[in-house]
């Protein structure tokens, strides 16, 4: 299996390292908050 995983914010599709369980603060407070959207909102390239 592949070292990198993906990002935990369940909408979001960020690839991330394997010490790492979100791409960015956002999907990290939107996680623990559980915060619901519609379209992540990280900022990362290629994720909307
Ligand atoms: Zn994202
Ligand atoms: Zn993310
Ligand atoms: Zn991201």
């Amino acid at each position: 299996m592949a070292d990198n995983g993906k990002c935990e914010h369940n909408i979001c599709n960020c690839p991330v390292g394997a010490d790492e369980k979100f791409c960015s603060d956002h999907c990290r407070e939107a996680a623990e908050q559980d915060i619901a959207e519609i379209a992540c909102d990280c900022g990362c390239p290629g994720c909307k």
